[in-house]
């Protein structure tokens, strides 16, 4: 299960949190960055409440607290506010609407379908690929994807606190090979700028590293999580490339894409990686706005992954053979440049692997 922060629940009044990795010492926020972590700390839903907040029928879901403790549901209520209510269809609804289908077990498919933790040399650090290494910066997202590929991930073995934070930066330091570190999640963002401050620190003091990557979902997600601290704390001297994850085009809204173009302006490179989704973005048109829409804002498409074989996500996955012709109609629509690269990860192999489509 993955956990999420036990934020401040103290009275409006008071500015401090608890850091989301020890827990014990408090920091001072701006009243913006309490705003965030407000959003975040309550962003923990029932199935009952998430019907109800939608207008949605909450029948069918007896029999499914499994799904409940195992993956909770976790819902911004700026994500939930560009969901249209009363529509059980909608493409965001389905990302995080609990589904009795998630409860059938798949053949050949895993709880860690990438083997990432046969990749660990020190806890939270993953070096499966040459030149760089990903770390898990914090075992917290401000959402719960159901398709998600490290939704089984055990998180509550591997404490992210400073030390074992501490234990990765050693190691990266004496791998002069290492080149980038990716931090991960969970998602990293969701750390509080302090700690954030001290990791992006930690990293640009190992001389070796150039690249500092970030995979998040949060400036999609809570769009107010983009504060001046945040860009203050990226502007140093390693290059930074933010890797949002949007899925659709109704993930953007004005404020998220004012989010990303601030991201954009204060030079950070920003790229994004989506994953193929059956009844929620399979289509060439679906794809093709979400690659205008990005650009306009400032977004590279990267990525688009095929789904990982994870247990409880298959009735996500559509066949190679339709991903590979929508990719041919994308093709024939979009500038190459707005057409994102249709991976698919093997725990096998040394990279990505890109499937052929035209
Ligand atoms: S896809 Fe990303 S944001 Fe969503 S649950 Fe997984 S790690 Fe968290």
């Amino acid at each position: 299960m993955i956990e999420y922060h036990s934020f401040c629940r103290h009275e409006k009044s008071c500015t401090s949190v608890s850091s989301p990795l020890t827990g014990k010492f408090s920091i001072k926020t701006s009243k913006k960055e309490n705003s965030w972590q407000q959003q975040l700390s309550t962003a923990r839903r029932g199935f009952y409440e998430l019907c109800q907040l939608l207008d949605i029928t909450s029948d069918g879901f007896e029999g499914l607290e499994k799904l409940d403790d195992d993956f909770p549901v976790i819902a911004p209520t700026a994500y939930l506010s560009r969901i249209v209510k009363g529509d059980p269809n909608d493409p965001l609804l389905l990302q995080i609407l609990p589904n009795a289908a998630e409860l059938i077990e798949t053949p050949g498919y895993s709880q860690d379908p990438l083997e990432e933790e046969s990749s660990s040399p020190a806890p939270g650090l993953i070096h499966k690929y040459h030149g760089r290494v990903l770390l898990i910066a914090s075992s917290t997202c401000a959402i719960h994807c159901r398709y998600c590929f490290r939704r089984h991930y055990p998180y509550q073995e591997n404490r992210f606190q400073r030390n074992q934070h501490q234990q990765a930066l050693n190691y990266i330091r004496s791998n002069r090979e290492v080149r980038e570190v990716i931090l991960s999640g969970g998602d990293p963002l969701t750390l509080s700028n302090k700690y954030l401050q001290w990791l992006v620190n930690s990293i640009a003091d190992i001389p070796q590293i150039s690249t500092l990557r970030i995979h998040t979902r949060l400036p999609v997600v809570i769009p107010d999580r983009v504060d001046t601290d945040l860009l203050d704390l990226l502007s140093g001297r390693l290059n930074i490339v933010l890797v949002i994850h949007c899925n659709h085009s109704n993930e953007i809204d004005e404020e998220v894409g004012y989010a990303l173009r601030k991201l954009s302006k204060s030079g950070i490179t920003l790229l994004n990686q989506s994953v193929l989704l059956k009844n929620i973005n399979d289509d060439a048109d679906t794809l093709g706005l979400l690659s205008h829409q990005l650009f306009d804002n400032g977004v590279l498409p990267y990525y688009l992954h095929m789904p990982d074989q994870t247990q409880g996500t298959a009735h996500f996955d559509i066949s190679e053979a339709e991903a590979c012709s929508l990719m041919s109609s994308l093709a024939g629509v979009l500038p190459g440049y707005l057409v994102p690269r249709l991976v698919r990860e093997q725990p096998t192999s040394a990279s990505k692997t890109q499937l052929p489509f035209l």
